[in-house]
């Protein structure tokens, strides 16, 4: 008789349910079965619960014990403490091949259907295409830190990486939740010289100055484009993030990106607004705020080799994300996480669900 474990099920959309699933199988041989450790909420998680595909395990982020693997599976061991990238690369597609592993061709990596590698809020999960996708946790990293690798901090790294950031520029980035808030600590990691950050939460915007951020700015509190081009003597910044995925935030990021600048965006915009609107000269303040301006969007960078550079940076740089964690949960109530994470007031930032202790 197949075995059954607990997991958190979208069972319609919009709807979640913790019940009992099948334990996952080893399908294909690059295939890993890890018993996961720890897995989290996601901002992204929130958008997937909307998605019209039924019977489905939630959750992308994750870290566990490999506990069977397939025959092809060959550099990595029964026992290893791993995590894999939440979106997967075939390693044999053209886009895998260039280097842009999150852009995967396949019909299961990528995001080719809309949806990441999921399956993590259980006991157990399935990784295809183990060899491209896993890499090993060092020791002296909790799971709480080699977690954000997956997803988040990869993230908030690649929208800096991709603009590129150059030594010493000056970034505003445009929301703190998670997501933002690891882009805060990216930039500080790669070299920014001055941050500022814009977020409406206090909680949140004193997280942002343990992450590295310089000036933390309210935005409901008087002209934020006029503030922000008052702070960089009218020019404006070198880098806009936009890091939440919202029609207003964006906006502001191209009001604030200086001529010449980058605005540089990881929002999933995508169930929300299927159009965005850009300012091109809507006022004195910031004239032609559209022209000479790059505009970069970014998913979650992917593959071993990316999670291994990020364990490497997490153990040798010092860099410390403890401050993400504020809420331990059981996986029996990760609905009630799912609630925090919705309300903008809850100060829940990473929750942590550990679904085997
Ligand atoms: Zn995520
Ligand atoms: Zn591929």
């Amino acid at each position: 008789m197949a075995k059954t474990m607990l997991g958190c099920v979208r069972t319609d959309a919009g709807q979640l349910d913790v019940k009992q699933v099948l334990v996952p199988e080893i399908e294909e041989p690059d295939d890993v079965i890890i018993k996961v450790s720890l897995c989290t909420i996601c901002g992204t998680d929130l958008h997937m619960a909307d998605l019209p595909l039924p019977d489905v395990v939630m959750g992308h982020e994750g870290i566990g014990e490999i506990v069977e693997m397939g025959d092809a599976v060959t550099d990595f061991e029964v026992g290893d403490r791993v995590i894999a990238s939440c979106l997967l690369a075939c390693g044999r597609c053209a886009n895998c091949q260039s280097g842009d592993q999150s852009a995967c061709q396949h019909p299961e990596g990528g995001v080719q259907h809309g949806t990441v590698l999921d399956g993590y809020q259980a006991e157990f999960v399935r990784i295809p295409f183990a060899s491209m996708n896993i890499c090993r946790v060092p020791d002296c990293l909790s799971d709480e830190q080699a977690i954000l690798a997956t997803d988040i901090f990869s993230t908030g790294l690649g929208v800096l990486e991709r603009v590129p950031l150059k030594t010493g520029d000056t970034v505003a980035v445009f929301g703190q939740g998670p997501l933002g808030l690891c882009v805060t600590a990216a930039a500080r990691a790669l070299g920014a010289g001055r941050i500022i950050v814009v977020e409406p939460s206090s909680f949140r915007r004193k997280i942002a100055k343990k992450m590295g951020a310089n000036e933390a700015l309210d935005p409901t509190q008087g002209d934020l484009n006029y503030k922000l081009l008052e702070m960089t003597d009218d020019f404006g910044v070198d880098i806009a993030v936009e890091a939440i995925g919202k029609q207003e935030t964006l906006y502001n990021a191209f009001k604030a990106a200086r001529f010449g600048g980058a605005v540089s965006s990881l929002g999933v915009y995508g169930i929300e607004f299927s159009d965005l609107q850009i300012p091109v000269s809507h006022d004195s303040l910031t004239p032609n705020a559209f022209y000479h301006r790059r505009f970069v969007t970014t998913l979650c960078p992917s593959g071993t080799n990316r999670l291994k550079r990020q364990m490497d940076l997490m153990q040798y740089s010092g860099i410390d994300l403890s401050a993400l964690w504020t809420h331990i949960l059981p996986l029996e109530s990760i609905l009630d996480g799912y609630e925090m994470a919705r309300n903008p007031e809850s100060k829940a930032l990473k929750i942590s669900v550990r679904p085997n202790s």
